[in-house]
């Protein structure tokens, strides 16, 4: 039996097989889980994702559209999940946005108010914004995973805004722990060292961070995605169920040493 057998699972934030989502997502189903998917609006985008799902052997998943910044989005989702569903596990907030624009060394104390705001929305509101939807839908037990990167905790050059947006994604999941927690629903963060994904390659530092950490980081190398994948099982299995309002690193040991 997989540790995850049995279980549901609604993961936002695949968008290609270098996602992160995606590397969670076949490790769970590796792990017994059934899995459904949301995507961005669009043809294209829906054409993307489910040649992804198709490639891990998924193409029947659940799959639907949803803009995370858009309420009737997230409202369609959910009423259209539960009516095919029903019950639901686990949940994966993979999904984060900030105008590239402004995540270039030295351009931080541009940032306009609305590039702000639309990063702090999509990039951390939105955890708040699904797990109210997932909640009646989720038994104790029930598991909520947000990705999040060290940039939170310190300035990493040219990350910016998104810093900004993923301390306040953290502290937002350390205040939701708090609140489900007597649901039996748990709510953590994972910390993923630098890997190239469409949203990365967007961070104009992201070369530079990536030697900084085969250099440095404990383990002298970077991290695999799939590394992520596997820990993301057991924050979203039974086996972690003693952990909640914790931010979790999967990052080759870089956040424990003085750089
Ligand atoms: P990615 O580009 O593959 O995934 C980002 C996802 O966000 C995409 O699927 C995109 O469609 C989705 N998204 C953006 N705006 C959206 C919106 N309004 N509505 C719905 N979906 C939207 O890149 P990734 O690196 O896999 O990123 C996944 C998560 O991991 C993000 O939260 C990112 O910040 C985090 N993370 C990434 C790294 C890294 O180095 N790649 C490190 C740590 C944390």
């Amino acid at each position: 039996m997989g540790i995850l057998e049995g279980k549901n699972g609604l993961i936002f934030g695949v968008a290609n097989e270098r996602s992160i989502a995606w590397h969670i997502a076949q490790h769970a189903a590796e792990h017994g889980a059934t899995c459904a998917f949301s995507h961005l609006p669009g043809e294209k985008m829906e054409a993307r994702v489910r040649k992804t799902l198709g490639k891990g052997g998924l193409d029947e998943a659940w799959l639907h559209p949803c803009d995370v910044s858009s309420d009737d989005d997230l409202d369609a989702l959910f009423e259209a999940y539960g009516k095919d569903h029903g019950a639901l596990d686990f949940v994966v907030h993979s999904v984060a946005y900030a105008d590239r624009e402004y995540l270039k060394p030295g351009t931080f104390v541009d940032t306009p108010r609305d590039v702000f705001a639309q990063s702090l929305d999509i990039s951390a509101y939105t955890l708040i914004a699904i797990s109210r939807r997932a909640i009646p839908f989720m038994k104790p037990g029930g598991s909520i995973l947000a990705l999040t990167y060290y940039g939170a905790e310190k300035a990493a050059a040219g990350y910016n805004v998104m810093g900004v947006a993923k301390s306040a994604l953290e502290s937002t999941a350390r205040y939701l722990a708090a609140e489900l927690g007597e649901r039996g629903i748990r709510v953590n963060s994972l910390s993923a060292g630098p890997v190239r994904t469409l949203s990365s390659m967007a961070v104009g530092g992201i070369d530079t961070i990536l030697k900084k950490v085969e250099a440095s980081a404990p383990l002298r190398r970077n991290i695999e995605t799939a590394e992520v994948g596997k820990s993301a099982v057991y924050l979203l299995s039974d086996l972690s169920s003693g952990v909640t309002g914790e931010t979790h690193h999967v990052d080759a040991g870089y956040n424990a040493i003085v750089t």
